[in-house]
């Protein structure tokens, strides 16, 4: 089986809990308005992989804790992402998934890909971002109306309260910049102020 990704990261520590490796999926069916993200819309676009190569790299990574999945929307890749999550699950590691969808409509929807994913996931950050309630005081959140769901015991609010909002900014050999993680969008041209 095959995932349609966008960008992997080996290695992160702003995208949940402790250090994770981190999977942009490619393709999302929600598209919000003003979306951080909206290149990842496009089904027809991104890198596709297999279940067990990303498996295996991931498996390969020394220091991380777990993996998370974002996007793009991780729902609209169920099943995969499901494999991919028992694999790694096995060996330990936590798995953190955004979804612009709420956790009782996944639950309520009759869709066994939907709740076989759910059943490897220990931390869900859920809901559509809202663009009116744009909210950056906690972390790993865009706007108010989204939730934290802890479904196993693996991780609980400790585990967030420490946690500020944070971006990572990586500069590659070729001199572009890429970001990642979340910040009030204020904050980030402060940022980018004192970069340059
Ligand atoms: S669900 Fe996520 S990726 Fe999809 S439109 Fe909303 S914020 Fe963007």
């Amino acid at each position: 089986m095959h995932l349609n990704i966008y960008k992997f990261l080996p290695i992160t520590e702003v995208e949940g809990p402790g250090k994770r490796a981190c999977i942009w999926v490619q393709g999302c069916s929600i598209r919000c308005k003003n979306c951080a993200l909206p290149q990842t819309w496009p089904k027809d676009k991104g890198q596709k992989i297999s279940v067990e190569e990303l498996a295996e790299n991931i498996l390969n990574i020394d220091e991380i804790e777990g993996v998370t999945f974002t996007g793009g929307e991780p729902f609209d890749q169920a099943k995969a992402l499901f494999e991919l999550g028992l694999i790694l699950k096995r060996d330990g590691h936590s798995i953190t998934t955004f979804t612009g969808y709420k956790l009782e409509d996944i639950m309520n929807s009759g869709d066994n890909s939907w709740k076989n994913f759910l059943s490897v996931i220990d931390l869900l950050i859920d809901s559509p971002y809202i663009y009116e309630k744009a909210d950056y005081s906690r972390p790993l959140a865009g706007s108010s109306n989204q939730r934290y769901h802890f479904l196993s015991n693996r991780y609980n609010e400790k585990d967030l309260s420490s946690k500020s909002q944070r971006i990572e900014i990586r500069i590659q050999k070729n001199g572009k910049i890429s970001l990642n993680g979340q910040v009030d969008p204020i904050n980030l041209k402060k940022i980018f102020n004192g970069l340059v």
